[in-house]
């Protein structure tokens, strides 16, 4: 069973990922709240969700579920009542997980709740403060610097009560238990590459598979980073036993080249196969080794589940100026590298999809190949000979101990010839598939 079409680049939806982008980046987002549950339904728009909701208080490993934070509105105004940082302008402005405050304060005072980056004195910084109590602004250096008088007036109209932690999944079905997991995290606030593009690459993936006959079960999960995927392992312990390959999206909208970072285990199937499909890309990109630093892939791959989860970015993260501040908004994320992302995204999974495993029912010398019909389109063209190649390495290497990929790997043939040559010999009775 395998997806009937080719995906090919004219097929992606690129404007459509970059609306959904522009259409989610406006909303107050955090690990909690009604900024997340907005961009769910936002998303739900688009594809099947389930959404889930867990209390405060809620136990998950070493961690608790924290407390909701929803928040109105934010400002500090000048005595003459002007606002001279404004939440509603942008919502970066705001510390995020701020408590709520409001009274005047001295220039002093209020300069320890600032923060702004001197050397990039025109962008606003992103910062939170999830599990400390604090409340603060962030804003651009050069307007910090403006700040002269002596008193402010300070007021952030939050809420830091008990409520919930809300994620989403959508779940795909498919011809075995054996999932596929994709996550994409969904707590940032005006930030396009991180995670947005994430998100609209992960939403628009599961809208393409929803399409397919499915050998695997696919498991979408967009949820709050660290804390949604601890909380997403902890109260589904027995369904993270079914995962076999998994992949973390994030920042997969900027113009950088494809970066993979591999799962723990190194070079389980997923490292192979999105290995593969960017060595056969034709562009440039990076593979990394695995660190316990970075995105929800460190839960995945903490040892305790140990799963095969690696992450695709682009260029990653802390390596990009603009990088957690206000200048990754809608300018940072092009159509073309999500389109670039999100075809990557498709033809590792198509992959994994067909990576079966055969054995060769005439082992004892080559078959002949000419007899059955195998030759008919090879002729002399470069095309022919790379599918003759193909032949003789499945055919040589279809003990049952070697699947596809194996195969394309061994050969260094691209793994779409290696998979049209198995179905041709099959056809010719040449091989036959097993259960590995
Ligand atoms: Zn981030």
């Amino acid at each position: 069973m395998e997806p009937a079409t080719e995906t090919r680049l004219a097929d992606v939806p690129a404007q459509e990922m970059y609306d959904l982008v522009a259409a989610l980046y406006p909303i107050c987002r955090s690990i909690t709240g009604e900024g997340v549950r907005e961009t769910l339904r936002t998303i739900g728009e688009h594809i099947d969700l389930d959404v889930h909701e867990v209390p405060s208080g809620t136990q998950v490993f070493d961690w608790r579920v924290p407390r909701e934070w929803n928040i109105e509105d934010a400002y500090v105004a000048n005595l003459r009542g002007e606002r001279v940082i404004d939440f509603r302008a942008n919502n970066l402005h705001v510390l995020n997980y701020s408590i709520p405050v409001r009274r005047r304060v001295s220039r002093d005072e209020l300069l320890e709740h600032l923060f702004s980056l001197p050397d990039r004195p025109n962008w606003t910084p992103y910062r939170t403060s999830y599990y400390e109590e604090n409340w603060g602004f962030c804003l651009p250096h050069e307007q910090l610097l403006e700040l002269r008088d002596d008193s402010y007036d300070v007021c952030i109209d939050s809420s830091l009560v008990d409520g919930n932690l809300t994620y989403a999944e959508c779940h795909l079905p498919g011809a075995s238990d054996d999932e596929i997991l994709v996550y994409a995290h969904v707590c940032h606030p005006s930030l396009a590459n991180d995670n947005l593009s994430g998100v609209a690459v992960a939403a628009f993936l599961a809208q393409e598979i929803a399409t397919w006959p499915r050998r695997y079960s696919y498991r979408f999960l967009f949820a709050p980073g660290t804390i949604g995927s601890t909380t997403w392992l902890a109260t589904n312990e027995q369904s993270a036993t079914r995962i076999k390959h998994g992949l973390v999206l994030a920042g997969v909208g900027d113009p950088g080249p494809s970066t993979y970072k591999r799962s723990r285990v190194g070079d389980a199937e997923i490292d192979r196969a999105v290995i593969h499909v960017l060595r056969h890309s034709g562009g440039r990109h990076e593979v990394r080794e695995f660190s316990p630093l970075g995105y929800d892939e460190r839960q995945f791959c903490s040892p305790g589940f140990n799963l095969p989860v690696g992450c695709l970015m682009r260029t990653p993260y802390g390596e990009y100026p603009e990088y957690h501040t206000s200048a990754d908004d809608l300018k940072l994320v092009r159509p073309e590298s999500l389109a670039d992302s999100f075809a990557k995204c498709v033809a590792v999974l198509r992959l994994i999809e067909r990576n079966l495993t055969y054995v060769n029912l005439n082992p004892k010398c080559e078959p002949q190949l000419g007899r059955r019909g195998l030759y008919a389109g090879i002729g002399g063209t470069s095309d022919g000979r790379e599918l003759e190649r193909a032949f003789l390495w499945i055919l040589n290497l279809s003990d049952g101990g070697h699947s596809l990929l194996d195969i394309a790997e061994r050969s260094e043939l691209p793994f779409d010839l290696v998979h049209k040559a198995a179905s041709e010999l099959v056809d010719a009775s040449l091989l036959h598939e097993i259960e590995r």
